[in-house]
């Protein structure tokens, strides 16, 4: 028996997800009294992996695998999963894990929670508590199945570093015939994906025009953030579809988001309520926005803002 944990990677290098899934991992592998063994797919940087509580790495490395595929990546850690007898698989809720953690389970005959936002309440019977109605809402799930996957939020259960050292293994199985080959990847952008970023700055219809996206791009790089958009602003071709968030858009889970003259719309709202902290600047006091809003700042943007990153840059010259 043990647990084991799918850690996603991206050329090589392992997303934060895989961290949080890793500290994930080891809390519930302590509860059990067990260790957490990782499923790592061309990324070999197990020392990484140590430092977040897994004990041994099952490394594979194959070209096959180099682009992300569901059911070649679900049959590869199912195969992980029987060799390790792992009664617990933890898996992120990145758009890809989503993607093949129903397969796994249907080839575990395992019981699925996603958007887990905390540790088991109890590990017999497993409860897990997750986000239901689109973060509005929260419910405490029991999987009653002999394997358990659990589908963790990303940046909802952090960081957690351990002593421990990871040993690694050479782990070769066998790899379905995919019918198809990724020949090459065009990525959005190089800058801060949304999915992996600790602060997300996010611009609405308010900002007029795509011609005043500097001063979101200026706030977001002295903040080391990921930028988005609302829908219509994406509709309108302002900026990349890759940076709408919301119900229909990305869910971002960020620990900061600011949200510039975006009205607060339900549809935007789902999709960005389970990020930790939130920051609302808008001229409108009545901006539904200001409700969900952690930090609000009545006044306009064009003033705001500038005058924010001119605060930022000082603060920072001063570290
Ligand atoms: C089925 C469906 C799905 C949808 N999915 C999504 C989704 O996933 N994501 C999403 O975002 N929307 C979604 N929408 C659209 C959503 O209902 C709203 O229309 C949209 O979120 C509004 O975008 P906005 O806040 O940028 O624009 P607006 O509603 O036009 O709001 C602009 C805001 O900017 C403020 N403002 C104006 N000037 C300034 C200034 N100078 N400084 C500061 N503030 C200023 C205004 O007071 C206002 O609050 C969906 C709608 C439907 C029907």
């Amino acid at each position: 028996m043990s647990v084991l944990v799918y850690t996603e990677s991206d050329q090589g290098v392992f997303k934060k997800a895989a961290f949080e899934v890793a500290s994930y991992a080891k809390a519930i592998a302590t509860d059990l009294g067990t260790t957490v063994t990782a499923i790592a797919i061309n990324a070999n940087d197990t020392a990484a992996l140590g430092t977040y509580g897994v004990d041994n790495v099952l490394q594979v490395n194959n070209d096959t695998l180099k682009a992300f595929n569901a059911n070649a990546y679900a049959q590869v850690i199912k195969q992980a999963a029987e060799k390790e007898n792992a009664t617990v698989v933890v898996v992120s809720s990145s758009a890809d894990s989503k993607y093949l953690a129903p397969l796994l389970s249907v080839g575990l005959n395992a019981g699925y929670a996603s958007n887990v936002i905390a540790k088991p309440e109890s590990t017999s019977p497993f409860k897990v508590k997750r986000t239901a109605f689109t973060n509005k809402a929260f419910e405490i799930t029991e999987i009653t199945s002999e394997v358990k996957i659990v589908g963790v939020s990303n940046n909802s259960f952090g960081l957690v570093e351990s002593s421990g050292n990871a040993s690694a293994e050479d782990f070769s199985p066998s790899v379905p015939d995919l019918g198809i080959t990724v020949e090459s990847v065009d990525k959005a952008s190089d800058k801060v994906s949304i999915a992996d970023a600790e602060i997300v700055v996010s611009g609405g219809r308010g900002l007029k025009g795509p011609e005043n996206w500097g001063m979101v791009e200026d706030l977001a790089d002295v903040l080391g953030a990921a930028t988005a958009c609302s829908k219509p602003v994406s509709d309108l071709g302002w900026r990349p579809h890759s940076e709408h968030v919301g119900q229909t858009g990305k869910p971002v889970a960020s620990n900061l988001y600011i949200a510039i003259g975006i009205s607060g719309a339900i549809q935007h709202l789902a999709g960005i309520n389970a990020s930790k902290v939130k920051v609302v600047i808008n001229t409108d006091p009545e901006a539904p926005f200001f409700k969900a809003a952690d930090y609000g700042v009545v006044g306009d943007a064009f003033e705001v803002v500038p005058t924010l990153i001119e605060k930022l840059k000082a603060f920072k010259a001063q570290q």
